[in-house]
């Protein structure tokens, strides 16, 4: 393999002209490629190279001889060194453009989707930016893990960059103000009972991680221990202290025992209050006003049908930033265009939040979803808003579909009319677009949180029959580089 015609340790001056997926910055001399951290597009510097291979070479700033105009000063002390944003000192405006142009980047690159083409049906992204809203503490949950400092003081907070190495914070930018408080409360708990936090490298330790949750709606707060042990010494020491929290609604453990990246434990024992929280999810529309000097706004309302409530338990998935959710789920509804008689699927459906939006447009959904108690959630969350056209299967997409479509591949009256998905970030297993296709609906509503793997399964589908016709990125996860997109890819006919 021919070497790096840099070493490391060299200084060199670099404009920065792009961003990297990670969100560092990129930028060339003569020709090659230089990965940045913590520079961005508009910055010139002088870099200090870390890593050096043939054809591209890591550095980080050594000094700032030039600004972009879109650099700004990160609203949190530890954006650095956190792992958990890495955009916070670059615009709201620039990390919209930038993935706007990831998303386009991958259904150029890896889903062969002609450029021109793409220009013409990509929808502008759906940013977090309306007047009244703010892209910071949207996150309605946390999962902080617990451990030790070199002093051995137990402490809490977030991982920094690519290490589980915990960088002790009980506040964070994106987070509801309520963590510092269930933190602290945690914390003192511990101090005082003498619950020890777990140890990765020698398995001991009871506290592992904090799973905190907010209901947007109603406010109610979920609280789960996930621990290293059957139970928790002085647990009504626990209780106490995290009554004191308002909103307090629900406490509960999840047993993980094992040696594992995987937080939750595969079951959990409600505690204290009740076993879920609740939450409400209102479609809305969008709509654009212009003010006198001819600047336009874009505004999300909400549409009075009082929208779907859902209960959500300690091992659901549930979107999380919910303000965004609400614009996500109208945009999938718009895509799917339902007249009111469809069959329609909506795989990987988690608690059933899409499937009860379709629900109430549809003749009849199915749900397929690989967690149980999502899928206890489901059926709850259909009795609870009274809907009585959905039906639920737990397991995988790729086992559940095929299975389906065999026993009733002769019975035209469950021909799907659309099929929503809503992958993990691995994207859709082929089994599962295999079947998809054999079913042959009409449109296929694809939601994702990696773009990159959306764009390798828009490949498959568009040499199997289907055409993408609408592409719009909803900015989930603002001050990170992770974007949700949603496509719509119709059926060509005779294929
Ligand atoms: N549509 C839901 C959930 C999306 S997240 C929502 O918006 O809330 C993806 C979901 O896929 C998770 O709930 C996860 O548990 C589930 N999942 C992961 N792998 C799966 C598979 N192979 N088959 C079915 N569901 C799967």
């Amino acid at each position: 393999m021919s070497r790096s015609p840099y070493e490391k340790n060299q200084i060199l001056t670099v404009t920065i002209t792009d961003l990297g997926s990670e969100g560092e910055g990129i930028g060339k001399v003569d020709g090659f490629p230089f990965f940045v951290k913590g520079a961005v597009p508009g910055d010139v510097a002088e870099i200090k190279v870390t890593k050096t291979a043939a054809r591209m070479a890591y550095a980080r700033v050594e000094c700032l001889l030039g600004s972009s105009p879109n650099r700004i000063d990160p609203l949190c002390e530890v954006a650095g060194p956190c792992g958990g944003c890495n955009l916070q000192h670059y615009s709201y405006e620039g990390q919209l453009a930038f993935k706007q142009n990831k998303v386009k980047n991958n259904l150029m690159r890896i889903g062969g989707i002609e450029k021109e083409y793409l220009e013409k049906i990509m929808e502008p992204i759906i940013g977090m930016n309306d007047p009244g809203e703010e892209p910071w503490h949207y996150r309605n949950k946390a999962q902080v893990p617990f451990g030790k400092n070199r002093e051995g003081k137990t402490i809490c907070g977030f991982y920094a960059g690519r290490t589980h190495s915990i960088i002790p914070q009980t506040t964070c930018a994106l987070g509801v103000p309520e963590n510092e408080a269930v933190l602290d409360a945690v914390l003192k708990y511990m101090e005082e009972c003498g619950a020890a936090p777990y140890d990765e490298e020698s398995g001991k330790g009871l506290i592992r991680h904090v799973l905190i949750r907010k209901s947007r709606a109603y406010g109610q707060l979920m609280v789960c221990l996930v621990i290293n042990g059957k139970k928790l010494p002085g647990q009504e020491h626990l209780i106490e202290r995290l009554r004191g929290v308002p909103g307090m609604y629900s406490v509960s453990i999840s047993v993980n025992r094992e040696k594992t990246n995987v937080i939750m434990g595969s079951s959990y024992e409600t505690i204290w209050g009740e076993a879920t929280i609740e939450d409400r999810i209102c479609l809305c529309e969008e709509t654009k006003e212009t003010a006198r000097d001819g600047t336009e706004t874009t505004l999300w309302k909400e549409t009075e049908n009082g929208g779907v409530i859902y209960r959500i338990s300690p091992l659901s998935f549930y979107q999380v930033n919910p303000v965004q959710t609400q614009k996500l789920y109208s945009t999938a509804l718009r895509y799917a265009d339902l007249k009111g008689e469809e069959t329609v699927w909506d795989l990987y459906c988690g608690i059933g939040t899409i499937s009860l939006f379709l629900a109430g447009k549809a003749g009849k959904v199915y749900g397929v979803e690989i967690v149980p108690q999502a899928i206890e959630d489901a059926w709850a969350n259909a009795r609870r808003n009274g809907i009585e056209n959905a039906e639920f299967f737990t397991g995988a997409a790729e086992v559940v579909l095929p299975a389906f479509y065999e026993k009733h591949r002769n019975d035209t009256s469950v021909h799907p009319d659309v099929i929503v998905v809503d992958p993990p970030r691995k994207g859709c297993d082929k089994a599962c677009l295999d079947t998809m296709i054999l079913m042959q609906p009409e449109r296929i509503v694809y939601v994702s949180c990696d773009s990159a793997t959306l764009a390798r399964d828009v490949k498959y589908l568009e040499v199997r029959g289907y055409h993408l016709i609408k592409v719009r990125a909803c900015d989930m996860f603002p001050q990170t580089t992770h974007v949700e997109t949603v496509c719509l890819m119709s059926r060509v006919e005779g294929k």
